[in-house]
């Protein structure tokens, strides 16, 4: 289906926000509007558990951030932290089933969040790539085509 990224990005992180939540998201779009043919329930799906990754494995009250941006007919949508950081061993197997990182004992998960995201990422012909660093904070960049 066809909508307005922009718009529908503002409105997902305001979603998020709501209630009791512990970390600010500021969402920076160099687009003050982008009309996109998407699917929207895969890029929800995306968005909230990339976002929710970096609120879960950040201290409470530090600042997450989504960024949007364009790069030829492909939307660019980055989903950074300043939380714990992941080691590269645990990086090249992150979107494996199940796989958990050898630092979240403490934090509960089922390891699957990544595993799916890549699935949908690879469903509407994107890619996926993760930058960390341990103790320092992690970005995530999904590069999807946005045009059919
Ligand atoms: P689930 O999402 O199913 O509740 P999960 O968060 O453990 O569980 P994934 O989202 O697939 O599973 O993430 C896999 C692993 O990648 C995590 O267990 C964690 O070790 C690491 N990870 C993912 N995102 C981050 C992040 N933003 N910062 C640090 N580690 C992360
Ligand atoms: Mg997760």
């Amino acid at each position: 289906n066809q909508f307005e990224l922009v718009e529908f990005c503002n409105d997902l992180v305001a979603q998020m926000q709501m209630g009791n939540f512990p970390n600010l998201i500021n969402f920076i779009s160099q687009e003050n509007y982008l009309t996109v043919w998407m699917d929207k329930n895969i890029l929800d799906s995306i968005l909230k558990n990339l976002l929710d990754n970096a609120v879960k494995y950040s201290p409470s009250g530090s600042m997450v951030e989504l960024k949007l941006f364009r790069n030829n007919e492909k939307v660019v949508l980055q989903v950074k932290d300043s939380g714990i950081g992941i080691s590269l061993p645990d990086q090249k197997r992150l979107f494996e089933p199940f796989y958990r990182g050898n630092n979240v004992d403490h934090i509960p998960g089922t390891g699957l969040g990544l595993s799916i995201v890549k699935t949908l990422v690879d469903l509407h012909s994107g890619q996926i790539a993760v930058e960390s660093k341990v103790g320092v904070g992690t970005t995530f960049t999904v590069i999807l085509p946005y045009t059919i």
